[in-house]
């Protein structure tokens, strides 16, 4: 056995704010220090299971919820790496441990002896002079157990537990196959005339991803999300384009190693054949049955109703597109690699403004500070950058947090630049979480991202896009901030998966308040502030190829909840199924899916938005009418809105069920029309099917 001086996992960390001590940490101490984990929790729980006392709250529940430590220090290390700094070695780690961790968890959820005591105390809850957190972790207990499967029949535990290991080690050949499809590709653009249309930015981010990459020529195209819609946008050869956008499209669809396909349909299967055991009609009906929607009806309605006005919307804009395409010279059809080189061109036409335009003014740095500063004008935090903490990669940024009473809340990782070995997207994620339970434990919160670093001492400058993105990931990152509960699990951003992206998509409303254009939107050279024309014409542009944004963000979100809502046996065809919901809501063949099913992360990497992609859309109902809670005090920073906000939202966490945390915070549920103003698709013409003023609550 290592000694904690071997292995950095096996001993306390001694580290600034106990961060870990990453320059320690090998592959190698993985292994081992997860089997070191799992046993000493596997211990912990026999203990809390055959403890000759009758349970309490204190020795059931706070007892679990006290277990497993060591391998969830080890577990967060892990999969914050496996995400943003991967490699061979983590990757085969990965595909090994998963199988094993999903095992783990399931001779937790099936120990018949365990579930008797906490059930036990669920049916006595009333009586056990609880407060309401303590009841809330009693009940969040009780159902995960149930959800599990452990209060059915041991054959039907047995099964369960097969399927998920099966399903561990799917996923993670799913997400890996990504990868592999999107590292495979490169578009050298060596020669100025394969640069046609860029402009001077991407020039310089296809630069950096070749140097990156070592590769041997002087610019390259990457899959990378903001590298690739770049080239998307500006490229003027429309061949290249439709080379890099096939690759894109067919991350995970060519027939070979990386094929995901039949991957899919055993997945989908075995998240029927789960539910089924579970009681429920579909995967879909088991999944939805734990959020604020409830039930995969009140979701249809939302998505099909907004789909509605979005695909005419869609339509109107392709036509136009095509107008422009004509008066360019183009004898053909638009294709979806032209979409977006063409809506370019008409924004440019329609508003004059131009992406290029925007970018001077957006560097990183100051669109940080921006975030930094909304954060204090409505929380009261302070950031100072911190530079004698330990970092995983150099370009791993790191910010002491404090409240506005100067005291510690807890630290800010940022890791922004693409890199080959980070997997696409960006995403919060945390290495400690925030509670009371042993000790005032304050988080430590990660924001990863994607932006194609600038060459070296040249400002990354941000599109607009990105901006929003990086806002978008910082509210999620104060959510796991400004955390205040006692209980670990149910702290920041482990609430539902439809009320998850409130906190973050609403933090993107300040992006375009005046005060934070004008204040932080300044040319990177001359230090001059963005114009108020171009301020304008930015406003006017907001709801500018929103019909393409809502089809190919709800053309995903339908083909994830068909795929999830089939009942029965047998195995299904994801692609057959995903062909017919395309068919039905009548896709125009002008625009993709924003995620394909073989790369469609969310939903088949692991189960976290499975059934659940809907979830960005019923955010964006809540976000909309909580920013109109701000916009009708005359005031976006008004302090009594804010303070009720931190209280019931952002500092809650899973305190609280979820509507009912938003019935605290505004009084009422917000209705989806929020939505469609927002989105611009309220108009004379889809009038008709948008103006129904429908509440949707869960039942
Ligand atoms: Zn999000």
């Amino acid at each position: 056995m290592a000694t904690a001086s071997e292995n950095p996992f096996l001993g306390p960390w001694t580290g600034p704010f106990a961060v870990p001590p990453f320059e320690q940490i090998a592959p190698g101490h993985f292994r081992p220090a997860f089997e070191v984990g799992m046993a000493a929790h596997r211990a912990e729980i026999d203990k809390i299971a055959s403890n000759k006392a009758k349970p309490t709250f204190a020795n059931t529940i706070r007892a679990l919820e006290n277990s497993g430590r060591e391998l969830d220090r080890v577990a967060a290390v892990f999969w914050n790496l496996a995400g943003a700094e991967s490699n061979d070695e983590l990757q085969a780690i990965e595909r090994e441990i998963a199988p094993k961790l999903a095992e783990h968890s399931n001779a937790i959820t099936s120990n018949a002896v365990l579930f008797a005591r906490i059930d036990d105390l669920n049916v006595s809850r009333a009586n056990l002079k609880l407060d309401p957190e303590e009841l809330r972790l009693l009940e969040r207990k009780h159902l995960a157990f149930v959800r599990a499967g452990a209060a059915l029949s041991q054959e039907a535990k047995a099964r369960i537990g097969e399927i998920k290991q099966r399903l561990a080690a799917l996923t993670t050949q799913f997400s890996q196959n990504v990868l592999m499809d999107e590292k495979a590709f490169v578009l050298p653009i060596g020669g100025e005339r394969d640069r046609a249309g860029l402009p001077e930015f991407a020039v310089a981010a296809a630069a950096a991803a070749a140097k990156e990459l070592d590769s041997a020529a002087s610019h390259v195209i990457t899959l990378n999300r903001s590298l690739i819609e770049l080239f998307l946008t500006f490229s003027a050869r429309r061949d290249l384009r439709e080379q890099a956008f096939k690759a894109w499209q067919q991350r995970g669809e060519k027939p070979g190693s990386t094929d995901n396909r039949t991957l899919i349909n055993e997945i989908l299967a075995l998240r029927s054949e789960r539910a089924a055991l579970l009681g429920y009609a579909s995967y879909a009906d088991f999944k939805l049955d734990d959020t604020m929607a409830k039930s995969p009806a009140a979701v249809r309605e939302m998505l099909e109703h907004v789909w509605d006005a979005g695909l005419i919307a869609a339509k109107r804009e392709r036509d136009k597109l095509q107008a422009v395409a004509a008066r360019d010279g183009a004898n053909f059809g638009i294709a979806p690699w032209d979409w977006r080189y063409y809506a370019e061109k008409l924004r440019k036409s329609e508003f004059d403004l131009d992406e290029s335009d925007l970018k001077p003014y957006l560097p990183l740095d100051q669109v940080i500070a921006a975030s930094f500063h909304v954060a204090g004008r409505l929380f009261g935090l302070a950031f100072e950058e911190r530079l004698d903490v330990p970092v995983y990669h150099p370009d791993v940024r790191t910010w002491e947090v404090r409240g506005a009473d100067g005291r510690h809340v807890g630290l800010f990782l940022a890791d922004y630049f693409g890199r080959p070995n980070k997997r696409s997207g960006a995403w919060m994620s945390e290495f400690r979480n925030q509670e009371k339970l042993a000790g005032n434990v304050r988080p430590i919160i990660v924001n990863v991202m994607n932006f194609a670093k600038a060459e070296d001492g040249m400002p990354t400058l941000l599109s607009f896009d990105d901006a929003r993105t990086l806002f978008h990931e910082f509210g999620h990152g104060l959510h796991g901030l400004l955390s205040d509960v006692t209980f670990p699990s149910l702290a920041g951003t482990s609430v539902a998966h439809d009320f998850v992206e409130l906190p973050s998509q609403l933090f993107e409303h300040w992006l375009s308040t005046k005060d934070v254009l004008k204040t932080f939107a300044r040319h990177y050279q001359t230090g001059e502030p963005m114009p108020d024309a171009l301020i304008e014409k930015l406003r006017a542009a907001r709801t500018f190829n929103q019909g393409f944004h809502t089809a190919e963000y709800l053309s995903s979100a339908l083909v994830d909840l068909d795929a999830h809502s089939l009942s029965g046996k047998g195995t299904p065809d994801a692609m057959q199924l995903q062909s017919q919901t395309l068919a039905r809501i009548a896709l125009p063949n002008e625009i993709a899916m924003r995620h394909a099913t073989p790369h469609f992360q969310h939903i088949y990497a692991n189960e976290g938005y499975a059934a659940g992609y809907y979830s960005y859309m019923w955010s964006e109902m809540l976000d909309a009418d909580a920013f109109l809670a701000f916009e009708e005090t005359g005031d976006v920073y008004d302090p009594v809105t804010a303070e009720s906000l931190l209280k019931n939202i952002y500092s809650a966490g899973n305190r609280v069920d979820p509507e009912a945390a938003y019935l605290a915070f505004r009084g009422r549920l917000p209705t989806v029309d929020g939505v469609l103003k927002q989105r611009g698709l309220v108009s004379a013409d889809t009038k008709a099917t948008a103006s129904a003023s429908r509440v949707l609550h869960s039942k």
